[in-house]
């Protein structure tokens, strides 16, 4: 009778640590906090990549990848 006492605390400690495991091993919803929300995406005027808003060089009401790409559409083309 004690060998099943001591067989039922053991097969309870193993189901519980099978479902912690089982916890930590699922794949992360998407959503839900975990990712940055999603940003406005911008195209380059001068070279047509596309990039976020935050990360994008505005001036004159176009975007630009870069502040090289701004002085090379605003000067002259040769
Ligand atoms: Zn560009």
């Amino acid at each position: 009778m004690k060998y099943l006492l001591v067989l039922a605390v053991i097969a309870f400690a193993i189901g519980l640590w099978r479902s912690r495991r089982r916890q930590q091993a699922a794949p992360a919803k998407p959503g839900r906090g975990r990712l940055a929300p999603p940003q406005d995406m911008v195209e380059c005027a001068h070279c047509g990549l596309h990039l976020p808003r935050s990360e994008a060089v505005e001036a004159a009401g176009s975007s630009y990848c870069s502040a090289q790409h701004l002085a090379q559409s605003r000067a002259p083309r040769r």
